[in-house]
């Protein structure tokens, strides 16, 4: 892959864990055409109601970026809003870093700074607001160039934490704890000699 955009949504998975990216994006896990996905969301409805608009669809070359904002905040400063389902109440690192590629693909569109973004847990009605600091923007920036060098033939590592894999839809595919016992040598972690 070198000129093909990746979706922002995917730095989540990434992030998340590699090996699920990998699933994710060389086989069809999910009955789904990736690329019909994305054409078909360029053409979802935008409407701008009070101030917000709703489903903005951007796409950068040069951050190698496309996705959609699910609600843009257009009184003061733009902000875009990434809806997040966490019964928790909190959201995670790698809801950060897909917020922060909204931010920087509404940058390049807008040609203007974007320092601020908010993630909305609608299942406990929380709107967290986030800085978009060079640290997180250099993040994002450092997994693009790691998911864009992933080789079809070269699957990632299972992740060393086996909690993430309960409940993973792409486990039926990666099948961890079957091949580490096969490949007993290549046990990422103590967590995963304890479930063994
Ligand atoms: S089952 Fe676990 S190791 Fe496999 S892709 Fe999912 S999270 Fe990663």
């Amino acid at each position: 892959m070198t000129d093909e955009l990746l979706n922002v949504s995917d730095l989540n998975q990434f992030v998340y864990c590699p090996r699920r990216y990998w699933y994710l994006r060389f086989f069809d896990t999910q009955g789904r055409n990736y690329e019909r996905t994305e054409g078909q969301l360029m053409h979802d409805s935008q409407s701008t109601r009070g101030g917000w608009l709703n489903e903005l669809y951007l796409e950068d070359e040069d951050l190698g970026l496309k996705g959609k904002i699910d609600v843009l905040e257009l009184n003061g400063k733009p902000i875009p809003i990434e809806r997040k389902r966490a019964q928790s109440g909190d959201y995670y690192k790698s809801d950060e870093l897909q917020l922060a590629g909204y931010c920087l693909l509404l940058e390049a569109h807008l040609n203007e700074p974007v320092r601020e973004g908010a993630i909305y847990l609608y299942e406990t009605d929380q709107r967290m607001h986030i800085r978009i600091t060079d640290e997180l923007r250099e993040a994002v920036r450092e997994r693009i160039a790691a998911m864009r060098a992933m080789d079809a033939d070269e699957v990632p590592p299972i992740t060393e934490n086996p909690r993430k894999c309960e409940g993973c839809s792409t486990r039926s595919y990666c099948m961890p704890q079957e091949t580490l016992i096969l490949e007993p040598d290549r046990v990422p972690s103590e967590e995963w000699e304890a479930e063994l």
